[in-house]
């Protein structure tokens, strides 16, 4: 049984699983929610609301052994109050309790995206809601599935694997190492994103000059700011993989933003070097 809480977020990574599409099953959204997967809470997606969709967190909080999936960061200044995940019986619930209490009768929680997983968005800049990502509320283990938004791929594959009860294996930063950094070479660049850029002169020797601006089309962003050298993910994978169909960053010329990683968007990021 899957729990799904949304906090301080776009809701960009539902988005980003919604519009899933796959090779593999399940081959859609529609297929995952009604085929593979029960998830019995989800506020943007379930037909209940008001009272009865808030009794379905109390009925699982009582039984437990749920797997509890949260989008968004957590709120943490005015007690929480700057960020309701629900209300019951006439109460707010803020977003910080919900995750306090249901992550503590969860079989497993999962981290989708870059605000839960370390606070990513909400969390930058002055962050006057003082934001922080879930791990470092609770304290107890997590498993991040970091992106903005996060590869609708991914989340179901780590879902996937603890319904099955299958290990994990998990970087420092709480990431599944055969999502984000898993060194399949033995070249250390290897599970960079600029490790498998095709605009990289290492990677492909018919790659053409760094980029002087932007709008110089298969071109090296690295003197734009890219952060392809230090982020790890394995982006290359694609978001909706159909053969030929699926794109990332890299591959719609556009440069990486470090989405994935514990320090994004953090200072000298695209929306501080290029404000509109
Ligand atoms: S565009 Fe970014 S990822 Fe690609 S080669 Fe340049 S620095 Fe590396
Ligand atoms: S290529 Fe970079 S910005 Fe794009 S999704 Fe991957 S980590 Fe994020």
């Amino acid at each position: 049984m899957v729990v799904w809480l949304h906090g301080s977020s776009c809701v960009g990574c539902s988005v980003s699983l919604l519009n899933r599409i796959s090779e593999a099953a399940p081959y859609s959204a529609t297929e995952l929610l009604t085929d593979t997967v029960d998830l019995v809470y989800h506020q943007t997606v379930m037909a209940q609301a008001g009272d009865p969709a808030a009794s379905v967190l109390t009925r699982a909080y009582r039984d437990g052994g749920y797997v509890l999936v949260l989008e968004g960061g957590v709120a943490t200044a005015f007690n929480g109050h700057a960020c309701i995940a629900y209300s019951l019986n006439g109460e707010e619930v803020t977003f910080m309790k919900a995750v306090s209490d249901l992550s503590s009768r969860a079989a497993a929680v999962v981290c989708v995206g870059t605000c839960a997983s370390f606070g990513g968005i909400p969390a930058a800049g002055a962050n006057p809601t003082r934001v922080v990502g879930v791990g470092a509320l609770t304290g107890r283990p997590v498993i991040n599935i970091s992106g903005c938004p996060a590869n609708p791929d991914w989340v179901v594959w780590a879902v996937a694997q603890l319904i099955a009860g299958a290990p994990v294996d998990l970087d420092e930063d709480r990431r599944p190492t055969a999502l984000y950094n898993r060194d399949l070479s033995g070249n250390p660049c290897e599970a960079t994103i600029h490790g498998k850029c095709p605009r990289n002169i290492d990677v492909n020797p018919n790659a053409l000059p760094e980029a002087t601006d932007f709008g110089q089309d298969g071109r090296c962003l690295i003197g734009l700011g890219c952060r392809g050298p230090s982020t790890k993910a394995r982006c290359e994978r694609c978001w909706n993989g159909i053969a030929g169909q699926g794109t990332w960053c890299i591959g719609v010329n556009a440069p990486c933003h470090g989405c994935t990683e514990k320090t994004f968007p953090g200072p000298q990021s695209f929306y501080e070097l290029y404000p509109l």
